[in-house]
């Protein structure tokens, strides 16, 4: 098989059998923490636009094939910012005050506006899905944000992700087969 033909090979397996287990991914992040530094470097010295359009084609691709109802990783591990319009509304939805609700859920920074949810995993969970999904936060709905612009500028945030998120995880190492990122090697081939 020569070397387009290998990677015409990956593309099709990781789009149609991505990795979904998260023992699996944390030892692979391990593994490939070098060749991830690489692709950042390689990445941020592309153009931010064709990356952003084709990871946000790969995501688009990608994640109807992953069940967030069977994983809830993000809502299990990551403390969630949320504002107080956001914190109101999902008083009024849960029909409780906005102090009540501050009380049981959010811790507030000292000095400043800055909410976040106070416990990891996040309290609305239930049976790994959302209890308030209709007045879920904004980080809620934007994650894993692979639609959102200037991928090559974030690149920090979604590899910090990289192992939590099946759907960041397999857009990722498509991205680098699809880049013609030499993983073996450690060279980029484009
Ligand atoms: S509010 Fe819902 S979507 Fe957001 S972290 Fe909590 S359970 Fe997950
Ligand atoms: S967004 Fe990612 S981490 Fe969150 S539930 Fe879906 S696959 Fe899992």
């Amino acid at each position: 098989m020569d070397k387009q033909n290998i990677y015409l090979h990956l593309i099709i397996n990781y789009l149609s059998h991505p990795e979904t287990n998260l023992g699996r991914m944390a030892q692979l992040a391990t593994e490939k923490i070098r060749e991830n530094d690489l692709f950042k470097t390689f990445l941020t010295n592309h153009a931010g636009e064709a990356i952003d359009k084709t990871v946000s084609r790969l995501e688009t691709e990608i994640s109807p094939k992953i069940s967030c109802t069977d994983c809830g990783n993000c809502c299990k591990s990551l403390m969630v910012n949320i504002t107080r319009p956001e914190a109101d509304a999902a008083a009024a939805h849960l029909g409780m005050s906005s102090a009540d609700f501050d009380t049981r859920f959010v811790e507030k920074s000292e000095d400043g506006p800055l909410m976040i949810m106070n416990a990891i995993p996040c309290h609305f969970l239930e049976n790994n899905a959302c209890s308030i999904y209709e007045h879920r936060f904004a980080g809620c709905r934007e994650f894993p944000a692979l639609h959102l612009p200037e991928v090559n500028k974030r690149l920090f945030t979604i590899f910090m992700h990289y192992d939590r998120c099946p759907i960041i995880f397999n857009v990722m190492e498509s991205l680098k087969v699809e880049m013609g990122f030499d993983a073996s090697t450690m060279q980029c081939n484009l």
